[in-house]
């Protein structure tokens, strides 16, 4: 096989290799079909069996109850940002958002083109480097729900815990961290999620949605935008991404193989730690970007003391096999992408290479 290198690409990213040789094995014949899973159609029995066992196995990562729909559709998380409000904003045409980076000013944007948009909370002010805490949010108790950004891709910032909405819906943009814990999904109405970062390759969302919601969605909406569509046809309205959700399959069952979301947590806590305790040690030549208490365990985001020295670090990364580690221009800096599928070795490698770094540059 080709040599693969380390990928710490923020999406799309680096995906398990025991799924990618599955796929490759399989490419060319899917086991008893005779026909690649690229070349069958959406309306067979074998890929019927592929989309609800890539449901059932994603029901089983996260306890999702019955009274879920869980949908696979297309358009990205940015579909979402306007989906959501325009599905459940009304009656009440307001909603709360909490601001935690880039993500979530999209997600805003698209918002006030249905409603009325309150933001409960931002983190501009410091460039994003924090998570707002629960007693500075102004919450609207008549709001049609509070949206957030669990895992804020580009600055490095993560939710511990979701924010407390009381009786208000919770509409959560889990794109980069789906899937990185068990979570208590019958605190959310909706969580939606591009697949690209820590479940799949890019062109599928996955949208997890309380059924009950159903009832906010107006049958005047465009077909395609209409949530209720996705459920009553089983999200194949139109042709889904049937490679996608074959592979979001696999990525599930690797998942469940190795045993399931907490066993995963603990192993990305373990790969986080290793990274921020290198910066923390480095007595300042490496800084951390997020504040302690609001620190991603799937983006590392840090600087060095000037900017040459992080260019120089990005290029000799790469030449010794790191890849993908040039930060966000919003941010600067350097970012460390470890999703679920980035193997602890890597993570390893790189802070010995980081130290090797800041002993020959400072
Ligand atoms: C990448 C990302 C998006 C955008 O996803 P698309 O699938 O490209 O639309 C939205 N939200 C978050 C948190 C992301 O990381």
């Amino acid at each position: 096989m080709e040599n693969r290198i380390y990928n710490f690409s923020a999406g799309p990213a680096v995906l398990p290799e025991a799924v990618l040789k599955e796929a490759q094995e399989n490419l060319m014949a899917l086991p008893g079909v005779g026909m690649s899973i690229l070349e069958i159609s959406h309306r067979s029995k074998t890929f019927d069996d592929i989309i609800n066992q890539a449901r059932e196995d994603l029901v089983k990562l996260l306890d999702i109850s019955d009274d879920y729909s869980v949908l696979f559709l297309q358009g990205g998380a940015s579909l979402q940002f306007y989906m959501v409000p325009l599905n459940i904003m009304p009656p009440n045409n307001k909603a709360d958002y909490i601001v935690t980076g880039a993500w979530s000013k999209k997600a805003v944007k698209e918002a006030k083109r249905v409603g009325v948009v309150n933001i409960a909370a931002t983190a501009e002010d410091g460039n994003f480097n924090r998570i707002p805490k629960q007693e500075e949010l102004k919450l609207d108790p008549g709001a049609s729900f509070l949206h957030y950004t669990s895992n804020n891709t580009i600055y490095g910032t993560q939710f511990k815990t979701e924010p407390e909405a009381g009786n208000v819906t919770l509409v959560c943009d889990a794109s980069s961290d789906i899937l990185h814990k068990k979570i208590d999904v019958n605190k959310y109405g909706i969580i939606y999620a591009g697949a690209q970062k820590n479940m799949g390759p890019a062109g599928v969302t996955l949208v997890i949605i309380r059924n009950d919601l159903l009832e906010r969605c107006s049958d005047d909406l465009p077909t395609m935008l209409n949530y209720k569509t996705h459920v009553d046809k089983n999200s194949m309205f139109n042709t889904p991404n049937t490679f996608g959700v074959y592979i979001i399959g696999l990525v599930a069952k690797w998942l469940l193989n190795n045993g399931g979301l907490d066993k995963m947590y603990e192993t990305n806590k373990h790969k986080a730690a290793l990274l921020y305790d290198c910066i923390d040690e480095s007595e300042g030549f490496y800084k951390g970007h997020a504040e302690k208490d609001s620190r991603s365990l799937m983006n590392v985001t840090f600087n060095l003391p000037t900017e040459e020295l992080e260019k120089k670090l990005v290029a000799e990364a790469l030449d010794a096999g790191f890849s993908g580690l040039k930060g966000h221009r919003s941010v600067g800096g350097l970012r460390a992408s470890i999703y679920n599928a980035f193997p602890t070795k890597g993570v390893e490698e790189l802070v010995r290479f980081m130290k090797e770094f800041q002993a020959k540059n400072s």
